[in-house]
């Protein structure tokens, strides 16, 4: 499999809210067949190509289908993957990535993902037995916090050494046996972010939140447990590569990536002009990544730059799978916000 194969750039738009229509709002996004195009008065009509494009009629089922399923498939045979939700606040990141509980139909990838993992597990139940872990962790200002954590502004640092690669020393992580036990660690999760972003006056909509899950198979003499006993509650990076002795060990990262808009504009300072500078810092390190790991004639992938992409280095590149769905909107006046963001899916990705 090539990088190329190996990274997936979705876009999706919302449509308008209720509050656009009644402020008389124009749609000025066109999705058709993976060309979305963005018209404005005074620049005309731009056209951008992506692997797919999602438009306002789209259901969270097709989403999940095409971004989701094959890493989560993936993951149970043991290869490490990604999905980021990228995109201004209020685009649809979190819609994408969680949705909501009711109606069923509206439920996102992490939840579908959820159900996924365990239906697959029941069906291979007979020959092979699973081990799941999931951890929950924020990064928030090039700072690493856990939220599965007690204390809620628990600081967590990124070490690396040779037998675990890059790793968040002392992160928690948690065994689950369903479905529903991942969905309890997630409420946590997110109630600790919440929490944590009021204690310290931050909004939560300026972190970055990884939801990782860790599958590992083992055949029934094989027992995944016990390779998994010497791990001490830290994640290591494992191989994406299929382990000797029967056991695979797979991956899967969901990320809800800090807002893409740019704060210089809205004349931010002091701290609040740190944490802008350090998102766009982050997510620019993202792109790189992502569009050095597409383009084979770039020989340096730049995984260092960033918390966020040297956090997530064993799971892009290499055997892994990414799949970026850039989030937007479809009204006139989130033009310079939304063709900033198809410009970052169509660098990640030139098609
Ligand atoms: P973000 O996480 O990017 O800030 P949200 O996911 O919170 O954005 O979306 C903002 C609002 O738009 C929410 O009320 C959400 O329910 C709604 N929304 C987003 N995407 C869609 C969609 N595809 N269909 C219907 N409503 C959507
Ligand atoms: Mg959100």
């Amino acid at each position: 499999m090539s990088d190329r194969e190996a990274v997936k750039v979705i876009v999706r738009c919302r449509p308008l809210s209720d509050k656009e229509i009644r402020d008389g709002r124009q749609p000025v996004v066109l999705v058709e067949a993976g060309q979305v195009s963005i018209r404005s008065a005074t620049e005309g009509a731009k056209s951008f190509t992506f692997d797919q494009a999602f438009g306002a009629e789209s259901r969270q089922e097709d989403v999940y289908d095409a971004a989701a399923a094959p890493l989560v498939e993936a993951m149970l045979e043991g290869f490490n993957s990604t999905v980021f939700a990228y995109g201004q606040t209020g685009c649809g990141k979190t819609h994408t990535m969680e949705g909501r509980e009711q109606p069923a139909e509206e439920r996102g990838i992490i939840p579908r993902a959820f159900d996924h993992i365990f239906r697959e597990i029941e069906k291979g139940a007979g020959g092979r037995q699973f081990l799941v872990r999931v951890s929950h962790l924020e990064i928030y200002n090039e700072e690493v916090r856990d939220l599965l954590s007690r204390d809620a502004k628990s600081r967590v640092e990124l070490r690396e050494s040779p037998g675990q690669g890059v790793h968040v020393r002392g992160l928690k992580e948690f065994v689950v046996k369903s479905a529903a036990e991942m969905a309890a660690v997630l409420e946590v999760g997110k109630k600790n972010r919440t929490v944590g972003a009021t204690l310290m006056n931050q909004d939560s909509s300026r972190s970055h939140s990884i939801f990782t899950i860790v599958v590992e198979t083992g055949s029934k003499e094989g027992d995944p447990a016990a390779a998994a006993a010497g791990s001490d509650g830290t994640t290591s990076s494992s191989s994406s590569t299929p382990k000797a002795r029967g056991i695979r060990v797979g991956k899967l990262n969901l990320v809800d990536l800090a807002g893409s808009e740019r704060q210089a504009k809205t004349g931010a300072t002091g701290a609040r002009l740190k944490e802008a500078t350090k998102i766009n810092l982050s997510l620019s390190a993202l792109g790189n990544v992502i569009g050095a790991l597409t383009d084979d004639t770039a020989g340096h992938v730049p995984y260092r730059d960033s918390k966020l992409t040297r956090l997530l280095q064993d799971s892009l590149g290499g055997n892994s799978k990414t799949v970026m769905i850039a989030n937007v909107g479809p009204a006139d006046y989130n033009f310079d916000e939304t063709l900033s963001t198809l410009r970052y899916a169509s660098r990640a990705k030139f098609i």
